[in-house]
C-alpha cells in the first residue's frame, strides 16, 4: 500500500485541502503540500537474543523544510505505517510553523512493539534504524526526537551512533536527551505543560480562569500526568483520570501527587485508592466536567459520542484524538477545542530550546527554558483564538489554527522561489 491510500493520510489531506479553500490556495500548491519532499524505507534487521534475524520496517518522512530543517519525532508502534508517518509529518509542518519555531516538518516511526524486545535487542534496532537513516538527518538537515514508545535513552543512542558515523559530537542531531548528555530536564514536562497552558489561557476567555474547575484526564502518559500536575497547582479540581487499563473518579478531586506515585510504583492509575468509582476511557470523555484533555490516542472524540460530551474546553494533548465531524458537534455546542498542533506544541518549543542550548554550547538555564516556553504558548494561543474570532469563528479553532500554518509555510515557499 502506498501512503497515498492510507485512510490517515487521507484525512491529513483532507485538513490541508478545507484550509487550502478557505484561504484560496491555488490547486497546484495544495499539491506541492499534499506530498512530503523526501520519503525513506529502511529496512533494519535485528539479531535476537534467540541467535535469529527479524527485519523491522521504518520510515522516515521529511514534509517540507520551507521554514527550516525538518523536526519531529520517531515513534515505535507495531500499527505503524507509511501513510501514517507521512501524515504524521505533514502535522509537525503546520506545528512547527504555527509555534514560529524555525523548522520544518518531519517525522519517523518504526513498525515494532517495542515491549517484546529485549534492552539488548531494542538498542541494536535503534542504533540500526539510526545508521540507516543517517544519510538524511543532521543538525541542520533534519532532527528527530522521541514520540510513542521512544524516550530520552533511545535518543541517547541515536546520538551515539550518528556522533560515531560523522566522527564528533553531534549532541544537536536529536532533541530529548538525557540531562546528562545535552538535554533538558524540562523536556520530560513541556508537552504536558504547555497542553495545561493552553487549557488555562481557553478558560481565561470561556470560564473566569481554571480556579476550582473542574478536570478530566483521558491518558496518564507523560503528556496526561504534567498536565492534570499543572492544572492542580494553579487551583483546578482534577476528578477524572484514566491509563490503558482502566481509571479513578471522584468529584471532591484526586491528589495529582499520590496519582503519579501510584503510577510509577505500579503502572497503573487504578490502583489508586481515594476513589469514588472506577471508569473507563470511553465514560472518561462524557463526564460533567470544565475541562476534558485528551492525551492518549487519536480518534476518541467522534460523531457518536461529541453529543454527550459536556466539558466546555477540550485542550487535545494526543495527536488527533478529535474527528473533523465530532470538532464540528462542539463548536455549535459552544465547547473550545483547542487543538493539537497548538495545544500538544510545548514538547516541540522545548526541543528548539535544547537544539538552540546545543547549537551554542549554552543558552537557557531549565528555569529560563520554563519561562520561555510559558511566554510562547501564551503568545501562540492569544495570536490563534484572536485570529479565530476575527477571521474564521464560523469554523471551529483548529481551521484558524491551521490557517495561520498553512499561510506562514505557503508565504515562505513564495519567497524562496518555489511556487
Ligand atoms: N513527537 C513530538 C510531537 O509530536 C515532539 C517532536 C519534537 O520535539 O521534535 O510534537
Amino acid at each position: 500500500m502506498t501512503y497515498e491510500n492510507d485512510p490517515v493520510y487521507q484525512m491529513a489531506v483532507k485538513q490541508l485541502t478545507e484550509s487550502a479553500k478557505i484561504l484560496n490556495l491555488p490547486e497546484d500548491v495544495v499539491e506541492v503540500l499534499k506530498h512530503p519532499e523526501r520519503l525513506l524505507h529502511v529496512k533494519i534487521p535485528v539479531k535476537l537474543d534467540n541467535g535469529r534475524i527479524a527485519v523491522f520496517h521504518g520510515w522516515r518522512s521529511q514534509h517540507n523544510s520551507a521554514l527550516g530543517p525538518y523536526k519531529g519525532g520517531i515513534r515505535y508502534h507495531p500499527n505503524v505505517t507509511e501513510g501514517e508517518v507521512v501524515a504524521l509529518s505533514m502535522w509537525m509542518t503546520w506545528k512547527n510553523a504555527l509555534a514560529g519555531i524555525p523548522y520544518g516538518g518531519g517525522k519517523g516511526g518504526v513498525k515494532v512493539n517495542p515491549k517484546e524486545l529485549s534492552p539488548r535487542e531494542l538498542e541494536e534496532l535503534s542504533r540500526k534504524y539510526f545508521a540507516a537513516i543517517s544519510r538524511i538527518v543532521g543538525e541542520d538537515i533534519d532532527i528527530p526526537a522521541p514520540d510513542v514508545y521512544t524516550n530520552p535513552q533511545t535518543m541517547a543512542w541515536y546520538m551515539d551512533e550518528y556522533s560515531k558515523i560523522v566522527g564528533y559530537n553531534a549532541w544537536g542531531v536529536v532533541t530529548a536527551k538525557p540531562k546528562e548528555i545535552g538535554g533538558l530536564y524540562a523536556r520530560i514536562v513541556s508537552t504536558g505543560l504547555g497542553t495545561a497552558i493552553a487549557a488555562r489561557e481557553a478558560a481565561k476567555r470561556v470560564l473566569d480562569g481554571v480556579e476550582n474547575k473542574t478536570v478530566a484526564v483521558q491518558g496518564f502518559g507523560n503528556v496526561g500526568m504534567y498536565a492534570a500536575k499543572y492544572l492542580s497547582e494553579w487551583g483546578a479540581k482534577v476528578v477524572a483520570v484514566t491509563d490503558s487499563k482502566g481509571g479513578v473518579y471522584n468529584p471532591a478531586g484526586l491528589n495529582v501527587e499520590e496519582l503519579i506515585k501510584v503510577k510509577e510504583e505500579t503502572g497503573a492509575v487504578a490502583n489508586y485508592k481515594d476513589y469514588k468509582k472506577t471508569i473507563t476511557n470511553e465514560e472518561i470523555l462524557e463526564l460533567d466536567v470544565d475541562i476534558l484533555i485528551p492525551a492518549a490516542v487519536e480518534n476518541v472524540i467522534t460523531k457518536d459520542n461529541a453529543p454527550r460530551v459536556k466539558a466546555k474546553i477540550i485542550s487535545e494533548g494526543a495527536n488527533g484524538p478529535t474527528t473533523p465531524e465530532a470538532d464540528e458537534i462542539l463548536r455549535k455546542k459552544g465547547a473550545v477545542v483547542v487543538p493539537d498542533i497548538l495545544a500538544n506544541a510545548g514538547g516541540v518549543v522545548m526541543s528548539w530550546i535544547e537544539w538552540a542550548n546545543n547549537r551554542m554550547g549554552n543558552w537557557l538555564t531549565e528555569e529560563e527554558a520554563l519561562a520561555r516556553l510559558e511566554k510562547k504558548m501564551v503568545e501562540n494561543f492569544n495570536t490563534v483564538y484572536n485570529e479565530w474570532q476575527k477571521r474564521f469563528h464560523e469554523y471551529p479553532m483548529r481551521v484558524a489554527a491551521y490557517a495561520i500554518a498553512v499561510e506562514r509555510v505557503v508565504t515562505a515557499m513564495k519567497l524562496r522561489g518555489w511556487i
